[in-house]
């Protein structure tokens, strides 16, 4: 969707897929779910149908035409592996991920479940390559360390944990196999407090694990002015990147062509022109 991010731990964003519902606490302030309401009825808009789960099959190739490497959030408006997106089109934005190798992807689920079981099986081929990330969500104890236990049973290479909105102490986590840990609070209005030693005791035990620990935001009605310094010290770990060669701009073209009239063509559909 936007070749560029601020979020704080990405370069772009990518949306084939626009829209969600909640499943968790964690959704309740859904940053996807206000942006994308304040457009609904907005004609042409691309959120002209508000938060409304919708694929979004001209966006599929979009990564192959970036020719500089970044790191891309896969979804930051949706959730990828929702009930209502088939299969057959999560596959399809894998295979994107596996083509388009120059770049590092970062997907992020709250539906853990389903995730493992696609990573055991139809995406099996997207799996085990290091510059694909696969991350949950982990808000509190009672949704997120079940889908901690998911990401640490799919047999992937790169696990990530997104631990925002942090909503209370998780005290003592299973972090081997863990690449990445992310901590946020919650910001915006009626954002839920967040206490300094629920995230020191997150750090400490990422830094005993030595595994590399992000701290994005204190949050809050004011997230610019409460910052992200923790303790005097802004943290900013990384899981290393593999760098893979970026292939010709023609072959990369041609490649995003073939996805897309294979997507078309499997529904009986004519190739629609990009504006
Ligand atoms: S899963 Fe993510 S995108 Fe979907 S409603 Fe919850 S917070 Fe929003």
């Amino acid at each position: 969707m936007a070749e560029h991010s601020t979020i704080e731990w990405t370069d772009a964003t990518w949306n084939p897929v626009r829209g969600c519902t909640k499943i968790s606490p964690g959704c309740k302030h859904c940053y996807a779910e206000v942006f994308a309401e304040r457009f609904r009825g907005v004609p042409g808009h691309p959120y002209e149908q508000g938060f409304d789960l919708r694929l979004v099959p001209e966006k599929l190739a979009e990564p192959l035409r970036w020719q500089t490497p970044k790191m891309i959030f896969v979804n930051s408006m949706s959730d990828l592996f929702h009930d209502g997106v088939p299969d057959d089109y999560i596959e399809t934005v894998a295979t994107v991920m596996v083509k388009a190798n120059w770049h590092t992807y970062q997907i992020l689920t709250k539906r853990s479940a389903r995730m493992a079981s696609l990573l055991r099986g139809k995406l099996r081929f997207a799996a085990m390559l290091p510059h694909i990330w696969w991350g949950v969500s982990v808000e509190n104890k009672e949704y997120g360390l079940p889908r901690l236990r998911d990401l640490r049973e799919a047999p992937v290479s790169v696990r990530f944990l997104s631990i925002e909105p942090l909503l209370e102490g998780l005290g003592s986590l299973r972090l081997k196999g863990i690449n990445w840990v992310i901590v946020g609070g919650e910001s915006g209005h009626g954002a839920r407090p967040l206490k300094k030693e629920w995230v020191t005791e997150i750090r400490d035990q990422c830094l005993d694990a030595g595994v590399p620990f992000f701290f994005k935001q204190w949050g809050g009605i004011q997230k610019k002015r409460a910052g992200r310094i923790l303790e005097g010290k802004t943290y900013d770990g990384f899981p290393e990147r593999t760098s893979n060669p970026v292939i010709p701009a023609a072959a990369a073209l041609h490649w995003a062509r073939e996805i897309r009239e294979k997507y078309y063509a499997a529904r009986g559909e004519l190739l629609p022109v990009l504006a």
